[in-house]
């Protein structure tokens, strides 16, 4: 039986987001709408520094954001990176995903796309973001522009189904704290970011951009839904097997986690870090806070308990 509407959204600082989301979908709002309501909840909160406002700035002190979003039923996309000083990215990219053509813009050219269409600028770097960017500096001995310093990432990604069974794919992040300027990672690159099918399901990534992208995860992920596997197996499969690849490859991989969303309502979730919190909810459900565990590559999904959320201390 298909679920009449569901969402999947990555990390714990989606929670808030996906409550809003369920109350507009209760009201009869369109999942894309919901989406966006999920992303710009985050992007504006100064509390998270891995997206949108107040996130982590690059090795020359500056924050350049990511977005993209996708429509599964044309299979229309949008996507913005390096984005400085555009409030919600999110909401620009999902606008461009109405273009044919040039609808993945960078920089500069996104930038003016955005101001001259109307969408709220701001200056993105809070005091609490280039403190820390001063705190990292003073531990360098050289800038090391090309090496993420910090393990302080993270991508809001949700991919969203709705009454017709059509699905929609959105993410939003400023990378990688102390990344080389211009650098783009997975999250606004379609296929690997984020992808959406409707005849099959969607999905989004989250974690190591570059070992991500080496995988095209998101698209390969919603071909094994397309082919006959549950969201959950769908990511399990090609978690391990793209792993495996790197191992191969000569790589020692960093996180990814992957959520994925079926066309039916159901759900799935993968990842190599030892613990990866996911929200997800439906007509039937609240937004609910899951956990993902990797345990030696054996894969746990269950919902969070008050114990966990007392100990856990990330995003
Ligand atoms: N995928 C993002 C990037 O590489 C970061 C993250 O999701 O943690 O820019």
């Amino acid at each position: 039986m298909s679920a009449k509407y569901a969402m999947i959204s990555t990390w714990k600082m989606s929670l808030a987001g996906m409550r809003k989301a369920k109350r507009l979908m209760e009201s009869g709002g369109s999942a894309r709408d919901a989406l966006a309501a999920a992303i710009t909840d985050v992007e504006d909160d100064p509390a998270f520094h891995s997206v949108g406002y107040s996130g982590l700035p690059n090795a020359r002190g500056e924050v350049e954001l990511d977005a993209g979003f996708m429509n599964g039923r044309d299979l229309s996309f949008g996507a913005v990176s390096g984005v400085k000083n555009i409030q919600n990215p999110i909401l620009v990219a999902r606008e461009l995903s109405g273009l044919a053509r040039s609808c993945f813009l960078t920089a500069a050219g996104a930038e003016s796309y955005a101001a001259a269409h109307g969408f709220a600028m701001r200056n993105m770097l809070t005091e609490d973001a280039l403190a820390a960017y001063r705190r990292e500096m003073a531990k360098q001995t050289a800038v090391r522009e090309a090496d993420p310093a910090a393990d302080a990432h993270d991508t809001v990604c949700v991919v969203a189904q709705d009454t017709d069974a059509e699905l929609y794919a959105g993410v939003s992040t400023s990378g990688l704290f102390m990344k080389h300027p211009g650098r783009v990672g997975d999250s606004p690159v379609i296929g690997s970011g984020f992808y959406c099918d409707s005849t099959a399901g969607g999905a989004a990534a989250t974690g190591f951009g570059e070992d991500v992208m080496r995988g095209c995860l998101s698209v390969r992920i919603v071909g094994r839904i397309a082919a006959g596997r549950s969201p959950q197996e769908a990511c399990e499969e090609v978690l391990e097997a793209h792993l495996a690849r790197l191992a191969d490859a000569g790589y020692t991989p960093g996180n990814i986690s992957v959520i994925a969303l079926g066309r039916d309502g159901r759900f799935g979730a993968a990842t190599n870090r030892a613990e990866f919190p996911f929200v997800v909810f439906d007509e039937a459900r609240e937004a609910t806070l899951m956990v993902c565990r990797s345990d030696g590559g054996r894969i746990r999904v269950e919902e969070a308990d008050a114990a966990w959320l007392e100990s856990y201390k990330g995003d």
